[in-house]
């Protein structure tokens, strides 16, 4: 499994097979933030210090600005709606996004620090 698919699948970085979250769906928002203590092939520590995930709400900041912009400007250049509705439509879109936002950014954030090791579990 590649870089990109292990982030956005949301898997251990050192394995890149055990999953990073107990329910995969970012939707049950019950189960949003709750990961695995350890990874169940590698035994990596997913909590590599206390406030670990913390620096991953920059990470989302960056992803829903970005997001925006890119939807932003698809619908102003290449649409004709008012840039007023256009907004109304990326606060629904960013509503919509954050869950799946919220966990992709802790899944980047662990990979930024964790590298992959090809050892066979
Ligand atoms: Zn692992």
């Amino acid at each position: 499994m590649n870089f990109f698919r292990s982030v956005f699948q949301l898997k251990c970085p050192n394995c890149r097979i055990g999953s990073l979250f107990i329910n995969q769906n970012p939707y049950k928002l019950r189960d949003l933030n709750k990961m695995h203590e350890r990874c169940s092939k590698c035994d990596l520590k997913f909590s590599l210090e206390p406030g670990f995930y913390q620096g991953a709400a920059y990470v989302s900041y960056g992803f829903q600005v970005l997001n925006s912009l890119i939807v932003f400007n698809l619908l102003f250049w290449f649409t004709s709606i008012h840039w007023k509705n256009i907004i109304y439509f990326i606060l629904g879109f960013i509503i919509v996004l954050t869950p799946y936002i919220v966990v992709v950014s802790r899944s980047v954030w662990i990979h930024m620090f964790v590298s992959y090791k090809s050892k066979k579990f």
